[in-house]
């Protein structure tokens, strides 16, 4: 597939994109300019890709959903906004890499982690297609996180818990912010901060939010 795109998947379809995120309150230059730069399309089965720049969340197989343009560009201005240093973050649940490719323009280092192996595999090759090689994946529950990766500046979960998993927070650098859906049918998407260095946390939530849950063990 073409990563420029054409028609529906074109540069001026992207900036359209943009332009939409922006009525709805996304404010930060940078991401919206990374939203208009990068092809959502690729991260698609080529049947769908027409439908990439509609602001909706899209199967990829596996039960799974590529997010809502909107709350990949709200979970990384929050991160952005919220953080003192996007050096070293963690991203739990890959999905399609759509969102590990957005985090990928503004941090220094990106461990991302997915439980189903077939999409990793494919996120993995999409990432790598698009030239970002400041990207590590595993194939793991990230429930755990990635303790040997850590401490992280931020944490963005793309998969919704019930409760907070407490390994999350434990991986948290001093002053390190964590974003995540939380919640069964009803989610709210929280933004938990550590404080200083103590194992005190500050939770602000954010807004109503709508994921797939954070599911425990791996899939081949
Ligand atoms: N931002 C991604 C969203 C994918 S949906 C995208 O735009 O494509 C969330 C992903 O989290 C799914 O791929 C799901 O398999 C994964 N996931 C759910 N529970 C997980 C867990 N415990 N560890 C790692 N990944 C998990």
């Amino acid at each position: 597939m073409q990563l420029q795109g054409v028609g529906m998947t074109s540069q001026r379809t992207r900036q359209r994109l943009a332009q939409r995120l922006m009525d709805q309150g996304v404010s930060n230059i940078a991401v919206l300019d990374i939203m208009s730069a990068t092809p959502r399309h690729i991260f698609l089965d080529e049947a769908l890709s027409h439908r990439a720049y509609e602001d909706t969340a899209l199967p990829i197989g596996y039960g799974q959903t590529l997010s809502q343009p909107y709350i990949v560009a709200r979970m990384t201005e929050i991160l952005i906004g919220a953080s003192s240093s996007l050096d070293c973050v963690l991203e739990v649940g890959t999905g399609s890499g759509y969102q590990t490719a957005v985090l990928a323009q503004v941090v220094k280092k990106l461990y991302s982690v997915e439980r189903i192996k077939p999409l990793q595999d494919k996120a993995r090759e999409r990432i790598r297609r698009l030239g970002f090689r400041n990207v590590e994946f595993k194939h793991a529950d990230g429930g755990f996180g990635w303790a040997e990766k850590g401490p992280f500046n931020a944490i963005l979960s793309a998969a919704a818990p019930r409760i907070v998993p407490e390994e999350l927070k434990a991986q948290l650098a001093p002053n390190g912010v964590l974003v995540i859906p939380v919640g069964g049918d009803r989610q709210e998407l929280q933004l938990i901060v550590r404080k200083g260095d103590t194992d005190k946390f500050m939770t602000q939530v954010i807004e109503p939010v709508k994921f797939v849950p954070l599911l425990a063990g791996v899939t081949r």
